[in-house]
């Protein structure tokens, strides 16, 4: 093997992130993690990275104060030729450029997302105000990577209206994190506020069904590539049941699709540091730091104080894909005396108003937090024997991860990004890192519980064997950001 070849570094590359949120900024789920932490993570790795995000109202005032005016111009964007003001205010952070385009009339709303009437608009404006911001800075990436249909319109736009100007020279990746949402709405409207060209409401690119036009299906046509958050998700999509109605788009395009799992920030998730725990641990002493954390949780609760209790944490939004029904089954069965559960989420009514019940039914046993809440997360990942992801589907999932992470054991659905990352506990060979169960019924996710809540009764030496095992699970960027910037590599050697 030639020496000089291996140690030669690898080619510097410049990428260009487009997505609707980004971690400290503005953060609604899983997709503002991944747009802070991986960006980071190539950095390290010899990459040079642009953020483009944009600048809601909503974004706390300790990081607008900080941005530079970093130019303006005005761009058209309707099927009349309407102009509109682009701004671009920076902020370097850390070795990751973040420019936040600025445009009063589409991004004033208190949160990012409303509803699709103003979000279909907003979005049209801020894919194409991307491409137009990069031309102006002249800042020209090798790759320009776009996430979820928020930025779906970018590789659109790129291999059609820009083509033939400087920015068209980067290749393009749309990275799917939810197919559930795609940024449907019917053609004259998308056709209007985007000003593309009628050839592209065709089937094979905008146009779904009847009469709507799918900004993600046109994105999924003009990526050079597409990705998706794991390996088992990349091929879930393909089918009808996980396929969202772009299963016979995405089986199409096939040969462009690859899944690579996400990882999580590990020093934003760091149990030896995080100064928002009761007590700091480290898998040296996590057998001593768990229980402390366990009782300042059951004392913040208003839950009965007692470290052999088995908690059992629940952090999700409150939504169909995540399985809640499955909790809401068999949650009056979990409650026997030894166990508690510990809810954190917002979302829809039904769940909300379930586990409000369920709170005031088993005082002292079940606390339903009903709010979005960065501190008890990280106390509930602290303090939690278990962690439940039950979800009918989760593309990667980054809950798990975190509970992991902090040496709580993950109770999962054998689908999408938990199937990839949590391997069953193996009672024979004492292998594994939580508990699966794979077709989605109640009596499976009750069976899971039971089979985690005999191993921590009756085998706990295994148990806290798995507890350190989890710990030292390799969950960091760095093996996902490799691949990233192989594909990057592959795209312009
Ligand atoms: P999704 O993106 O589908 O919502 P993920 O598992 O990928 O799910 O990411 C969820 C992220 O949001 C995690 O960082 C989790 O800790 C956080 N989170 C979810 N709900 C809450 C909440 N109510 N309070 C605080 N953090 C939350």
């Amino acid at each position: 093997m030639n020496n000089n070849l291996t140690s030669m570094p690898e080619p510097r590359r410049s990428v260009a992130f487009v997505g609707s949120e980004c971690y400290p900024f503005v953060k609604t789920g899983g997709l503002g993690d991944v747009m802070y932490a991986l960006p980071r993570a190539l950095t390290a790795q010899n990459c040079d990275v642009k953020v483009i995000l944009p600048r809601y109202k909503c974004i706390p005032w300790k990081y607008q104060e900080k941005m530079v005016y970093r130019g303006s111009f005005t761009m058209d964007l309707c099927a009349d030729g309407r102009r509109y003001y682009v701004g671009i205010m920076e902020y370097v952070w850390d070795g990751v450029v973040y420019d936040f385009i600025d445009n009063e009339e589409f991004f004033s709303w208190g949160n990012p997302y409303t509803n699709l009437v103003d979000d279909i608009p907003k979005y049209c404006f801020f894919a194409k105000a991307a491409l137009a911001a990069l031309n102006y800075m002249d800042w020209i990436p090798d790759i320009i990577h776009c996430h979820d249909w928020q930025a779906a319109l970018v590789p659109v736009y790129l291999r059609t209206v820009f083509e033939g100007t400087r920015v068209a020279f980067a290749k393009a990746i749309l990275t799917i994190h939810n197919l559930r949402f795609q940024g449907i709405y019917d053609i004259p409207t998308v056709k209007y506020w985007s000003g593309l060209p009628d050839y592209l409401f065709d089937y094979h690119v905008l146009k779904q069904g009847v009469d709507d036009a799918n900004m993600f299906k046109g994105g999924l046509t003009y990526a050079d590539m597409i990705t998706t958050v794991s390996k088992t998700y990349a091929d879930e999509i393909q089918t009808p049941f996980y396929g969202e109605h772009l299963d016979d788009h995405l089986r199409y395009h096939s040969g462009k699709l690859c899944g690579i799992v996400n990882g999580i920030d590990v020093e934003q998730w760091d149990s030896e540091t995080d100064k928002l725990l009761a007590a700091n641990y480290s898998v040296e002493d996590v057998l001593v730091g768990k229980p402390q954390n366990k009782m300042a949780l059951q004392e913040k609760l208003g839950l009965e104080q007692d470290p052999d209790k088995f908690v059992i944490g629940l952090i999700s939004r409150l939504t169909d894909q995540k399985g809640l029904d499955l909790v809401n089954a068999i949650l009056p069965n979990l409650i026997d005396g030894n166990t508690q559960v510990v809810i954190l989420g917002t979302g829809d009514a039904r769940y909300e108003n379930s586990f409000r019940y369920y709170e005031n039914t088993y005082k002292g046993s079940v606390c339903s937090c009903i709010m979005y809440d960065e501190g008890l997360a990280h106390q509930i990942y602290a303090g939690a024997d278990a962690l439940l992801v039950p979800s009918l589907f989760e593309p990667c999932g980054l809950t798990q991860l975190i509970a992991m992470r902090y040496g709580t054991v993950p109770i999962v659905r054998e689908t999408g990004g938990l199937k990839d990352t949590v391997q069953p506990y193996n009672m024979f060979t004492n292998e594994g890192n939580g508990f699966t169960f794979d077709r989605y019924e109640a009596g499976l996710l009750w069976e899971a519980v039971i089979r985690a809540k005999t191993l921590y009764f009756t085998g706990r030496e295994y148990w806290d064997e798995m507890v350190i095992r989890d710990m030292e699970k390799d969950v960091s960027w760095d093996n996902s950001a490799a691949q990233y910037r192989a594909l990057y590599m592959m795209l312009r050697p």
